[in-house]
């Protein structure tokens, strides 16, 4: 599943690509992923429509159109955004630009959602969104994990609390940090999480420079795969020495979610 760093990457590619371009026709081939909106409506807001401006909130990008309206993209499970010529495997719902190029929204699964709306910040699940990780100081980071009693390493994930961390870089960072996924944070010392919150940003700055990690079905806007899996140190390292004292490293459910981490450097 896409985090912050894909959609961050997705986000810096398509503002370089499209930016100022005009969706000159949607084609819906799969109109269960519009939300909220029936897709002849949607069609024809969207149609006709210049591309002002791409930010990111969390793991949701947000391509902002002219007179106000905004298109939000949930990418989910499997949704990939593809800029093409053709159409590509599974696109699901295709902006053709003035140009003829397509942005294709592909998704195998069918768990990305799209939305056109005037004002994102009120949708639910952006307004109860935590603070963005790289704009966070590390005593705001800790204050976050203060007398909770929920394990680390779902909390890390928990987008109510912080915004646009899953489960690869959660298990990254507490590798990196030396922290035991199953810590309760509340006995995770603030020193520690000081250093929690140094890995984190540190890996999630490292993974937007190789333009993401493509464990699953995650694409560049291009087609590519992103350039971070040589770098990842525990992730999907399950029975194969850990990197740091050559401990076999253990996989584990953990807030339903596998988790790897070595047993020895993560206490
Ligand atoms: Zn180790």
């Amino acid at each position: 599943m896409p985090e912050l760093p894909e959609v961050e990457t997705i986000k810096r590619q398509l503002k370089r690509g499209i930016l100022n371009k005009k969706i000159k026709e949607v084609i819906v081939k799969d109109k269960r992923l519009i939300k909220g909106i029936s897709p002849q409506i949607f069609k024809s807001k969207v149609e006709g429509k210049s591309i002002k401006d791409i930010s990111r909130r969390g793991k949701v990008l947000i391509i902002k159109l002219e007179e106000r309206l905004f298109l939000i993209f949930h990418l989910r499970i499997s949704g990939l955004l593809i800029l093409s010529k053709t159409t590509e495997d599974f696109s699901r719902v295709i902006f053709r630009l003035g140009d003829n190029r397509l942005l294709n929204f592909c998704d195998a699964r069918v768990f990305g959602e799209i939305r056109l709306i005037n004002d994102w910040q009120k949708l639910p699940f952006i307004k109860a969104m935590g603070p963005e990780p790289l704009e966070l100081n590390k005593e705001r980071f800790v204050k976050l994990f203060e007398g909770k009693k929920a394990k680390i390493k779902p909390l890390l994930m928990d987008q109510k609390l912080l915004a646009g961390v899953g489960n690869i870089y959660a298990q990254e960072s507490l590798f990196c940090a030396g922290i035991h996924p199953e810590r309760r944070a509340d006995r995770v010392r603030s020193g520690e999480l000081e250093k929690v919150h140094h890995c984190l940003t540190s890996i999630l700055k490292e993974a937007i420079k190789k333009k993401g990690t493509s464990v699953d079905t995650y694409r560049q806007i291009d087609g590519q795969e992103g350039g971070y899996i040589p770098f990842l140190q525990v992730y999907q390292r399950e029975n194969k020495p850990c990197l740091n004292c050559k401990t076999t490293i253990k996989r584990e459910l953990i807030g339903g979610r596998g988790t790897y981490f070595c047993p020895h450097c993560q206490r």
